[in-house]
Parts: structure tokens; sequence; C-alpha cells
């Protein structure tokens, strides 16, 4: 093997310094490179978000569910963490599934009200039928 491929060598830049992600600090624990919140929480981003997630959600199931999924699933499960967390601070017994009725209840509504104003039939149940 020639030396010659070892010849190009790119100038090295220096390195950024390296900052802890938002959940990290927040837990005041060091980050390392394969953090599992990094992707999710990059440094200086969404610290309310990881607030709520720390104050209402078992924080251990949530480091273990991210090292399974992909950076881009990672970023949709903690979406979907803080939908479940804000529903359930305007619905505390019911949560989400409460808040998913109402916006049933509120489109039903509103489409009866059209077909009234069209003059047509005004039954709620036409919405549920295909
Ligand atoms: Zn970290």
């Amino acid at each position: 093997m020639s030396m010659s491929m070892f010849k190009k060598k790119t100038p090295e830049e220096p390195p950024e310094p390296f900052r802890r992600c938002t959940a990290c600090e927040t837990l005041r624990q060091e980050c390392l490179n394969n953090c599992a919140y990094r992707h999710a929480f990059p440094p200086g981003k969404k610290k309310l978000e990881f607030q709520k997630i720390r104050d209402h959600k078992n924080l251990q199931q949530v480091h273990d569910a991210l090292l399974t999924k992909s950076e881009v699933e990672q970023v949709d499960y903690i979406d979907s963490l803080l939908y479940e967390v804000n529903c359930r601070a305007k619905e505390p017994v019911g949560g989400c599934l409460t808040v998913m009725r109402h916006t049933a209840d509120a489109i039903r509504e509103s489409l009866s009200r059209d077909q009234d104003d069209a003059g047509g039939p005004s039954t709620g149940d036409d919405v549920m039928r295909d």
C-alpha cells in the first residue's frame, strides 16, 4: 500500500465547543455524543418542552423509547408526547381523548349547521355515515 493516500489531508478545523443538549443541561448531567435526547432537544432549544415532558412523563421510559427510534421518529414522538401533556392540562380527567371528542363534536355541529343553511336534512347522524 502506498503512502500517497495519506498525503492529502484537509486542514483541521478547530473543534466547536461541545454544548450539552437541552435535556442534559436541564438535568445537570454530562451529555455524550450518543445522547438519546440530543436530536429531539438540541442545545439551546425546546427548554420549555423538555421541562413539560420531565414534569409529566416517566423520563426513563421516554429516554428508552428515544433509543429505539430514528431521528425523524424521535421528533414525532416528542411532539405527540407534548400533545398529550397539553391535552391533559386542558382536560385533567379525559386528556387527549376528551379533547378529540370535543373537536369531533364541533365538526359535527358545524357540518349540521352548514346543512341547515343549505336547506338540506339536518340530522347530525349523516356525518357518521360514509
Ligand atoms: Zn444530552
